[in-house]
């Protein structure tokens, strides 16, 4: 079959560390453009924008979008109306009312609208809500905590209202708590810690419970220096399991479940194989649920002020 012709729009940290090997890696697809205001790419044609890359090539037959979640809206809807596929990154935009209607003009236009959330490709992933299935939860404490200056260098948009501030990396643990756990759940206390000359969170204290009663906690930290943690410690009355390095490695009881080499690190060859498949099928997927509780949260938090952050 013919490759899928894909721009990619927003050269920065993820399109170059995540989105061009995989698809580079993958027979399924061929990067044809890029549109980025400063950044480019060798060997396809670079424009500014996304508006002059649909113009100047208007062959592609899909985006993906890689642009900080404040400019999702505006170029996923231009990409579906014009007629492409898109790939949307995490978090998939700022209001769920745009989310609904990309969904719907996806739809109208018969076009595949794959909104990622990239952690739940991680290797324990999959195990984990399975043996979830089989087992009674009692509780869940996720430690979320990184290091700013190192994963987010320079990148003033997190900062802004609508960047999501530390609740970028957390909708990760979001993405994931929402797959492997059965029942619903929600916020019941937050506090958010917002330093004094930005828009959004550095670190935030989370509380939810599902219907049957169940505490999750969260500590989500972008101050964190050392060792980073990206952690989820989960308690069921069968025994401990834990998922650790991002939802990458599962551990049951002592047991780290095996996993191949190079298995932290494929996430996106899985996003882009998953791409292929919908397209093939005419199908989109889109999973509101972790945007939606991150809106719960701000819905429901306590904004503590501290200290500026400096870059
Ligand atoms: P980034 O390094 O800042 O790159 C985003 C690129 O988008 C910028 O280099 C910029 O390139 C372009 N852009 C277009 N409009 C912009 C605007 N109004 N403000 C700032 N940049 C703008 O960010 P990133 O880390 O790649 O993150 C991009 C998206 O991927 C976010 O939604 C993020 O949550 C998600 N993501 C990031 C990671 C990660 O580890 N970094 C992991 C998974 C997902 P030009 O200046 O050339 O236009």
């Amino acid at each position: 079959m013919k490759p899928t012709r894909i721009g990619i729009v927003g050269i920065g940290k993820i399109a170059r560390d995540q989105h061009i090997p995989a698809i580079v890696g993958n027979d399924a697809f061929t990067l044809a453009a890029v549109a980025s205001r400063h950044g480019t790419v060798d060997g396809v044609p670079n424009f500014p924008t996304i508006e002059a890359m649909l113009e100047g090539c208007g062959d592609i037959d899909a985006v993906a979008i890689c642009t900080p979640p404040q400019v999702h809206y505006a170029a996923t809807k231009l990409a579906l109306e014009s007629g492409k596929h898109v790939l949307l990154e995490k978090p998939p935009c700022t209001s769920l009312l745009q989310l609904d209607n990309l969904a719907r003009l996806a739809a109208q236009a018969k076009r595949t609208l794959y909104q990622t959330w990239h952690s739940r490709h991680a290797h324990g992933v999959a195990p984990a809500r399975q043996l979830l299935r089989q087992r009674k939860l009692r509780g869940i404490q996720v430690i979320w905590k990184e290091n700013v200056r190192q994963w987010h260098p320079g990148q003033t948009w997190i900062w802004q209202a609508g960047g999501f501030g530390v609740l970028d990396p957390g909708i990760n643990a979001l993405s994931i708590l929402t797959e492997i756990v059965a029942e619903p759940f929600y916020p019941r206390a937050a506090r958010l810690f917002v330093p004094s000359n930005c828009d959004a969170p550095i670190a935030a204290d989370l509380e939810f419970v599902t219907d049957s009663g169940v505490e999750i906690s969260a500590a989500f930290d972008f101050r964190h220096t050392g060792v980073q943690t990206w952690d989820i410690d989960i308690d069921t009355e069968e025994g401990a399991m834990k998922l650790s390095a991002g939802g990458g490695i599962l551990t049951i009881g002592d047991d780290e479940v095996p996993r191949d080499p190079g298995a932290l690190n494929n996430e996106y060859q899985a996003i882009y194989r998953d791409f292929a498949g919908l397209i093939a099928r005419g199908a989109s997927e889109v999973d509101a649920r972790p945007l939606k509780l991150v809106a719960d949260i701000f819905l429901n938090a306590k904004h503590i002020t501290v200290e500026p952050f400096e870059d």
